[in-house]
């Protein structure tokens, strides 16, 4: 049987919702799927009051509707598009695996609390999908409620992030007051009613421009006038300018109500980049018909507390995946059955009998799987290139309270290191049996104490070090002048990088009034 893998692939969006916590991510998700009629019912998901059960009510609700779900991944169809939403964790867990999903989409949804505009995460967000050039739809939530100024908020865009906004949908009404949008495109306004409690998909009704302005009187004139300005400054819709990440198109709603949801979900189907061939390590595009390729993204000890079991969860970059496949991991070079892995999944979570280019398996128990590797099938062998290390923020020196297991300490480390849980840093100075543990997020360090302990049997004592920030050293004969200084300390990564560490940017502005010349660099997200 012959499968239509790139017309399946041009089925796909793969994309992630980037922002600040709070900023109605989980709603804004449950809503999509209720659009997409994957949910027929809100409450369903929402559950009553605390919201944290949404992973269980996921299960349960994949059993009853039949719909994909890892904590990873939420898989729906609309139409004929299958839609892979990828999860970033945003609350206390933020650290390097949330910046991996990146690496695993085609386009992000920028969501913006209307009364908050860019917070502190966004932007951290963001600048992963600038740098790695991912397209992003912004989404202004919350409009129910008072907020910022809809030109305001636009203008922080382009004031802040140099992204320049391009309005598909304007507001009617003030935020706190919100009777529907401008649809820019066809000029007619799109008036939502209101459901009970955001039940099911809020009602839509289309005014013309007369019915509208009859409707919303001088609300719907100023919406024109407002949008005009925005759309004059550079704003005016090209696709192009969506796609190679210079500017964004924007729409405005209220996640909780469902208003202006089903807008963003046309959009994502019309607009957002399908998969496209993946380059592999000699920067040869993989075709999307290729035998089956994927990587690892994502690597999640402990998601079954009864099993400790380890998921490795593998974004398809090419071919189909069919469930009991041989694939080869390309960095080990040896054989992975899939068959058992996907039966041991299939009994915890969904059976993904199959999948596309775009799609995103979870392997169970696959423990020789590290974050970064390549699966294949067939031959000749192919390898993507590697995940990138973020820059950390925060910094460790790891120790085994008793000296008696510093070999298992030592393996262990090795083995944390090697699944990216923290990035590993050393020097000299401190000597080689002292590893230095470095996080985007704090979480991380706990997680790393936790897995020694439990898996290797090392309890180990983290000593914060008290520095914020990191820049990278270029020229390692500078390595001396920062230590004699003593304001800062330079650390080797594993992967040869040499990071310069300050206790903020105070101390490194001093040395570099005294030391003009000092070769650093700021690291960038993403490498
Ligand atoms: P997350 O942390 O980004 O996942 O945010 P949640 O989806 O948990 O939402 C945070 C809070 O904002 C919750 O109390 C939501 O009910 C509320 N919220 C989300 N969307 C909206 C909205 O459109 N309007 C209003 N008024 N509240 C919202």
């Amino acid at each position: 049987m012959t499968h239509d893998i790139a017309g399946e692939a041009r089925r796909r969006r793969t994309f992630a919702v980037i922002s600040h916590p709070d900023a109605g991510k989980s709603t804004l998700t449950e809503a999509l799927a209720l659009h997409a009629k994957a949910i027929t019912n809100a409450g369903a998901v929402h559950g009553k009051g605390d919201r944290r059960g949404v992973t269980s009510d996921w299960l349960e609700m994949e059993r009853e509707r039949g719909i994909s779900i890892t904590s990873a991944a939420l898989q729906f169809t609309i139409g004929d598009t299958v839609i892979n939403l990828l999860d970033t964790p945003g609350h206390a867990d933020f650290s390097e695996d949330t910046y991996r999903v990146l690496s695993a989409v085609d386009s992000a949804v920028m969501l913006l609390d209307a009364a908050k505009g860019l917070e502190p995460q966004t932007l951290k967000l963001f600048d992963v999908c600038r740098y790695r050039g991912i397209p992003v739809l912004t989404f202004i939530n919350k409009w129910d409620r008072p907020g910022l100024d809809p030109i305001e908020l636009c203008e922080e865009l382009t004031q802040r992030i140099n992204l320049t906004p391009m309005p598909l949908t304007w507001p009617v009404g003030i935020a706190g007051d919100f009777k529907g949008v401008v649809d820019l495109s066809a000029g007619t306004m799109i008036k939502y009613q209101r459901t009970a409690g955001g039940a099911t998909a809020a009602g839509e009704q289309h005014l013309d421009a007369a019915e509208a302005e009859a409707d919303a009187g001088q609300a719907w004139q100023d919406a024109l006038d407002e949008s005009e300005l925005v759309v004059a400054e550079d704003g005016e819709f090209d696709v192009d300018r969506y796609l190679d990440g210079s500017a964004t198109p924007v729409l405005f709603g209220a996640a909780v109500l469902n208003f202006g949801v089903k807008q963003l979900l046309d959009q994502l189907v019309e607009l957002a980049p399908r998969p496209e061939p993946r380059p592999d390590v000699n920067d040869q595009p993989r075709p999307l018909d290729a035998p089956f390729s994927a990587f690892v993204f994502k690597v999640q000890t402990g998601m079954d507390p009864a099993h400790r079991d380890q998921v490795a969860f593998a974004r398809v970059c090419s071919g189909r995946f069919e469930r009991g496949m041989t694939v080869t991991n390309a960095t080990t070079g040896r054989p992975f059955a899939t068959k058992y892995v996907q039966q041991v999944f299939g009994q915890q979570r969904s059976t993904m009998d199959e999948a596309y280019p775009g799609d995103v398996i979870g392997l169970v128990n696959a423990t020789a799987l590290r974050v970064g590797d390549t699966l294949y099938e067939g031959k000749p062998k192919v390898k993507f290139p590697g995940l990138p290390s973020f820059a950390p923020a925060h910094f460790a020196v790891a120790r085994p309270r008793d000296l008696g297991r510093a070999k298992q300490f030592r393996k262990g480390v090795d083995q944390l290191e090697s699944e990216g849980v923290v990035q590993v840093l050393r020097s000299d100075r401190r000597g080689e049996g002292v590893p230095i543990f470095a996080a985007v997020g704090p979480m991380q360090f706990e997680v790393a104490s936790h897995r020694l302990d439990v898996e290797f049997g090392v309890g180990v004592e983290l000593e914060r070090l008290p520095y914020r920030t990191v820049r990278l050293l270029t020229n390692r004969e500078h390595r001396k002048t920062i230590e004699a200084s003593r304001r800062g300390e330079v650390l080797t990564r594993s992967d040869g990088a040499d990071l310069a560490l300050f206790a903020d940017e105070i101390a490194l502005g001093t040395l570099q009034r005294q030391h003009p010349d000092l070769a650093v660099e700021h690291l960038v997200a993403g490498t």
